[in-house]
């Protein structure tokens, strides 16, 4: 970094030009000690200023290429990458509900405070550890695996809700799952799209009747589940533009779409 005293010192300041950093022979006139300091002006290209033109600041990509400054392209240029991960699309596209891309990331990665995963009461009473059990069907401690989908009640939740969305082939096993959307995460075809909508929405609503039953005392059917999963389905896919899909007319008629509520897509 050049510190303003720096820049003072060596004779530039906030209105220095472009052509200011130059000697009569169209050479660059940094200090030498500031080769040392900052080795890039070495092979700093020399590109000679037109008077005719305004001094302007530009930002070079990782490829080289000048964009105009902004945050975003600051971004771009500092962030950490890593390899692109086969599902990020499965979480986030123009159509989804941000609140189950969430909690379809947290299932994904694996993060949600699931029985399997409560160390601190493992370490503190055997009691609590025996008398755990998954809350929506009693029987042993609850796990990512277990919730999505081959718990007795969520199974039956993602069969219903499975049947409305061309999903036959994937089991209620997560291993299933994960396998059928490292293939098509990536797809735009709105069958899929929709599939992509019903998966998030089973693992949200599921995991809210999870917390419901433990922490609230409410319960409800796998009938009434798979119908707020449905429901939710259903209205986004009012706010979809349908028309023009290959799949329009099987979609409309699957989830009983009134034709007079389909808007323009938003995105
Ligand atoms: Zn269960």
């Amino acid at each position: 970094m050049i510190t303003p005293r720096r820049t003072a010192n060596a004779g530039f300041n906030l209105q220095s030009s472009g052509a200011d950093l130059l000697d009569e022979n169209g050479q660059w006139k940094w200090p030498q000690a500031w080769y040392d300091l900052y080795p890039v002006l070495i092979g700093l290209s020399l590109e000679l200023p037109s008077s005719q033109l305004q001094d302007q600041t530009v930002w070079k990509d990782l490829e080289g290429n000048h964009r105009h400054f902004s945050s975003l392209e600051v971004w771009h240029s500092i962030r950490t990458r890593d390899i692109p991960i086969s599902w990020a699309n499965m979480v986030w596209f123009s159509q989804c509900i941000p609140r189950h891309s969430f909690q379809l990331w947290l299932v994904i990665k694996n993060k949600l405070r699931t029985q399997d995963q409560l160390k601190v009461w493992e370490a503190g009473s055997e009691t609590n550890l025996r008398l755990m059990c998954c809350p929506l069907c009693q029987h042993d401690r609850d796990s990512r695996d277990h919730l999505f989908f081959s718990c007795a009640f969520a199974s039956q939740v993602w069969t219903n809700v499975k049947a409305m969305v061309d999903m036959a082939s994937v089991t209620e096993s997560w291993a299933s799952i994960s396998a059928w959307m490292d293939q098509h995460s990536n797809s735009k075809r709105l069958d899929q799209v929709v599939c992509k909508l019903v998966l998030a929405a089973a693992t949200y609503f599921i995991w809210q009747e999870r917390n419901n039953r433990l922490f609230s005392r409410l319960e409800c059917s796998v009938i009434q589940v798979t119908e707020k999963i449905k429901n939710t389905v259903r209205l986004r896919l009012m706010d979809f533009k349908l028309q023009g899909h290959v799949d329009y007319n099987r979609v409309v008629k699957k989830w009983q779409i009134p034709v007079r509520a389909l808007n323009e897509d938003p995105g």
